[in-house]
This record gives structure tokens, C-alpha cells and sequence, in this order.
């Protein structure tokens, strides 16, 4: 296959939202392909890498991933300066996390980054019997802030790869 105009892109990508709502999770999913019921919520390392391959480009992902302060519900500016996309997690099974989610948003598009990509997600789609949040909700509130859209699962690995994936097609066109 021809490759020519093949771009290397290398974007940060950050992870934000309540605490439990699966950020560590949906990383660990995308990048081991794997599900680890008993991880301790606030504990993970912070920084993961992986790589994906387009067609038209090959994205290098420097996942920051938070270390527990989403507790104190702020984080340092360093955390997201930069970034070219910014992923902000909810539970389907709390309201209070989708609450919590559009605060994000609002900080998100406070510090000003006309460029940045911003993914609102909506985890934890296997626990249907506890949901609190409409899907419909959260798709509405994408919209009309202009967010990218995502149900996920980390622990059926439903739409974690698609997730990330059109994260990468959006860096590409954007690039
Ligand atoms: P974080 O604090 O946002 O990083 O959340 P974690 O990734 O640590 O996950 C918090 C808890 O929710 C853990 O017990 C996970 O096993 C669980 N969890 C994460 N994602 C899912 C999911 O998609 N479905 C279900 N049922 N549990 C999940
Ligand atoms: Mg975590």
C-alpha cells in the first residue's frame, strides 16, 4: 500500500473526571487490552504511551492519566497544557459524575484551547440495570458543546478501541 503523505504525529491526550469513573480502566483497556476488576482507584502510574496506525498518519498517544487529585476536584494547569485532546469520563451508574463531567468541560473550555479536542464518555455501559444517566443525555450535552460522543465499557472493551481511534482520525485531519 502507498504511503506517501504518511504524517507522525505525537499528541498528549488527558484524562479527566470523578473519581471511579474508569479513566485509569479504559487506559489499561486500550493500551494492555485488558480489565483489572480490583485496581485500587487512586493508584496507577500516570503516564502511559501507545501508538496507532491510520492510513494517512501514525499517532503517538502520551497518555496523562491522574493519580487520585480529581479527588480535591482540580488539577494543575501543567496537566492538560498542551494537550491535543482531553477526554472527560462519566459513570453511567452517577448522576453526580456526569455533574461533575460538565465542570470539566467548562474548565476545559475556560483555559482557552480553541484547538483542543475534547471527548466526553460515558463508561461503564455494561451496568444497564444501574444506569442513572440517559445515554441520550449525555449525547445532548456533546452536541451542543461540540464533544465527540462515546458509551464505553473497559470491562467488555465495548468501544474502548473505537474510542481512541477516532480520537487519532481527528488529530490526523487536524494535523
Ligand atoms: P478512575 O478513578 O476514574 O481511574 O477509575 P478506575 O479505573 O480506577 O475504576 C474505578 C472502579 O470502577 C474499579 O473498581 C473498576 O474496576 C471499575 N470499572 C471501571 N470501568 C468499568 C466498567 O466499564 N464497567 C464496570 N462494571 N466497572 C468498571
Ligand atoms: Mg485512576
Amino acid at each position: 500500500m502507498a504511503r506517501t503523505g504518511n504524517k507522525n504525529i505525537q499528541a498528549k491526550l488527558v484524562l479527566l473526571g470523578d473519581m471511579g469513573t474508569g479513566k485509569t480502566s479504559l487506559v489499561l483497556r486500550f493500551v494492555k487490552g485488558q480489565f483489572y476488576d480490583f485496581q485500587e482507584s487512586t493508584i496507577g502510574a500516570a503516564f502511559f504511551t501507545q501508538v496507532l496506525s491510520l492510513n494517512e498518519a501514525t499517532i503517538k498517544f502520551d497518555i496523562w492519566d491522574t493519580a487520585g487529585q480529581e479527588r480535591y476536584h482540580s488539577l494543575a494547569p501543567m496537566y492538560y497544557r498542551g494537550a491535543a485532546a482531553a477526554v472527560v469520563v462519566y459513570d453511567i451508574t452517577s448522576m453526580d459524575s456526569f455533574e461533575r463531567a460538565k465542570k470539566w468541560v467548562q474548565e476545559l473550555q475556560r483555559q482557552g484551547n480553541p484547538n483542543l479536542l475534547m471527548i466526553l464518555v460515558a463508561n461503564k455501559a455494561d451496568l444497564e440495570t444501574k444506569r442513572e444517566v440517559e445515554n441520550e443525555k449525555g449525547e445532548q450535552y456533546a452536541k451542543e458543546n461540540g464533544l465527540l460522543f462515546f458509551e464505553t465499557s473497559a470491562k467488555t472493551a465495548q468501544n474502548v478501541n473505537e474510542l481512541f481511534y477516532e480520537i487519532a482520525k481527528n488529530l490526523a485531519k487536524a494535523c
